[in-house]
């Protein structure tokens, strides 16, 4: 059973073809990793899946939904409560301490503080960051303000997570430590994850894999 679906996706911008018939699925726990070079679509998809970039044409369906048809406001609001994302810098609050970046999603869920605190602090220490919980995120190492974006992309249990070259500005030791961390989180929750990479030490942490070229997607099974 498929969680999210998009066939055919085409995309421009202006005289670029960004996407030109893509085609990927995922299912529910899973993690798909988008590979391909530089400018050959990879982030476009990424947004048109996250319900961010609505396609010129093709379909996207997000449990049994069609993602394309919904209104600006319908699919914010899915952004919000279903789905979480990790970028390639942190975009962690600068004035707000990481213990405080990680309960926003869940103070903006309407959670108490007290309750948001207690969890958020529970995810830093899931991700072993919870020491630089009062910290701000310029005080920080790279690899740690990661974990703790990680942390708060997880902390209102989405569905899926889409996560563009999480670990870009990290050494390869951060970086794996990220990815492990980030993987193994998401399938003790269910979380399917959506990364962008392209790194093939990145992408093995995935089960499936789409190579995208010039716009077109290839779709691999890395685990039967
Ligand atoms: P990748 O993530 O694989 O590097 P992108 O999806 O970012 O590729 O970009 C694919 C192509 O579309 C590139 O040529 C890029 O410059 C172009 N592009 C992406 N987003 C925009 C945009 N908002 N406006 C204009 N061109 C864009
Ligand atoms: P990435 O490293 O993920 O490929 P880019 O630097 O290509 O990221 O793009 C970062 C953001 O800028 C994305 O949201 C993308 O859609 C947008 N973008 C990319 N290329 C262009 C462009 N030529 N003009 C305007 N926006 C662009």
């Amino acid at each position: 059973q498929a969680l999210l679906v998009a066939e055919d996706l085409v995309k421009s911008f202006g005289p670029t073809e960004a996407l030109q018939g893509a085609s990927v699925r995922l299912g529910a726990g899973e993690v798909l990793a988008i590979m391909g070079p530089s400018g050959s679509g990879k982030s476009t998809l990424l947004h048109c899946l996250a319900g961010i970039v609505r396609p010129d044409s093709g379909a996207i369906t997000y449990d049994g939904r069609d993602l394309t048809a919904m209104s600006d406001k319908a699919r914010s609001l899915l952004r919000r409560t279903e789905f979480g994302f990790v970028f390639q810098f942190g975009q962690l609050v600068p004035e707000l301490t990481c213990l405080d970046n990680v309960a926003l999603p869940l103070r903006l869920a309407k959670v108490k503080r007290s309750k948001a605190d207690v969890e958020a602090l529970d995810w830093l220490a899931r991700l072993e960051v919870e020491d630089v919980a009062r910290n701000r995120p310029g005080d920080v190492s790279g690899g740690q303000a990661q974990r703790v974006a990680v942390a708060r992309a997880l902390v209102a249990r989405p569905r899926v997570v889409f996560a563009d070259e999480p670990t870009g500005a990290l050494d390869s030791y951060n970086g794996e430590k990220v990815m492990r961390m980030l993987t193994e989180t998401a399938r003790q929750n269910d979380t399917a994850v959506v990364l962008v990479t392209h790194e093939a030490r990145v992408a093995a942490y995935a089960d499936r894999e789409v190579v995208v070229r010039d716009g077109k997607a290839i779709s691999r099974e890395l685990v039967p």
